[in-house]
């Protein structure tokens, strides 16, 4: 930690409050003009199977709250995934090791029916404050696992809790990971930058607006409290769809098993598909997402402007 460190953030110089701002950047756009299929906007879907990790990497020891996140694995992703068919809709999940280990059929089952797996930690850990060797080592021994159990390697990782420490992107550049889907720069996918150039990681961006948690989770002993009604979550997913249709851009929407798969709140993802098909939406996994905008960028005037 550097002398500057100590200091109060009014205190520092701007060498300091630069470099903190500058590590990890957003640079180049990755807009495609145009998306596979003749379609007209791009919907990614995404599920954060956590299950019992999260009352794990608190080192929690309830059985009640570890039952929440049984229901994940043993109603709520089969739920998603017979909706997922019915709808002929590819999505991706992100899954600690820890989860995988405990459900492994289940990531087989995902795999087998068309959707990606990605990286999601070891066991949900608070991946920004680790040293920096004990996260890499999680995040290299989570691919082999994911690996081991799925049979094939993943491409993309998606942080525990979105979060990002000061080596995080580092090592996701050095195992080689084509993509990250952690950060909220944009609204469609962008280049990476490593303290300023560019490290070949692309980053499909998520927002807590375009995530179920934020909405519904309930905390029994904190404050947190669901505080909208799944019709009101609905009309938000559905005016951000709308919107990224109107762009010509990229919809990514986040889940968790337990908590969008409830009998009162599975309609969401389901009405939200159909309207999605309806306005000619290509539907893909995150992989396949960031693999065309790459590609596209590429290509001479294939950027879309921003609206
Ligand atoms: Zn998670």
């Amino acid at each position: 930690m550097t002398d500057m460190a100590a200091r109060e953030p009014w205190q520092w110089d701007e060498a300091e409050w630069r470099g903190r701002v500058n590590r990890v950047r957003a640079g180049r756009r990755l807009a495609p003009a145009s998306w596979p299929d003749g379609k007209g906007f791009a919907v990614a879907i995404s599920f954060d199977s956590d299950h019992e990790t999260n009352e794990l990497r608190d080192g929690g020891n309830s059985i009640s709250r570890l039952s929440w996140g049984e229901y994940g694995a043993r109603v709520g992703v089969p739920r998603i995934l017979d909706l997922l068919k019915r709808h002929s809709v590819p999505a991706s999940f992100y899954v600690p090791a820890v989860a995988a280990l405990l459900h492994p059929d289940e990531q087989r089952r995902v795999v087998a029916e068309g959707h990606e797996i990605g990286l999601h930690g070891w066991i949900h850990e608070r991946n920004s404050v680790l040293p920096e060797a004990a996260e890499r080592d999680l995040m290299l021994r989570s691919a082999d696992t994911i690996e081991t159990v799925c049979g094939e390697r993943a491409i993309g990782i998606r942080t525990p809790s979105w979060d990002f420490g000061p080596g995080t992107l580092r090592t996701i550049r050095d195992m080689g990971l084509a993509y990250d889907s952690s950060l909220m720069a944009d609204e469609d996918c962008y280049e990476l930058l490593l303290d300023g150039e560019e490290c070949g990681v692309a980053e499909l961006p998520v927002e807590w607006i375009r995530d179920d948690a934020p909405y519904f989770l309930m905390d029994r002993f904190g404050s947190a409290r669901p505080h909208l009604a799944p019709a009101d979550v609905f009309d938000i997913y559905r005016r951000e769809l709308d919107a990224a249709c109107d762009a010509g851009g990229l919809f990514q929407l986040t889940l968790h098993p337990h908590i969008i798969a409830a009998r009162s709140r599975i309609w969401i993802l389901d009405e939200l598909l159909g309207h999605a098909a309806a306005r000619g939406a290509w539907f893909a996994t995150h992989r396949d997402v960031v693999a065309h905008a790459r590609a596209a960028a590429s290509g001479p005037g294939s950027s879309r402007e921003k609206a």
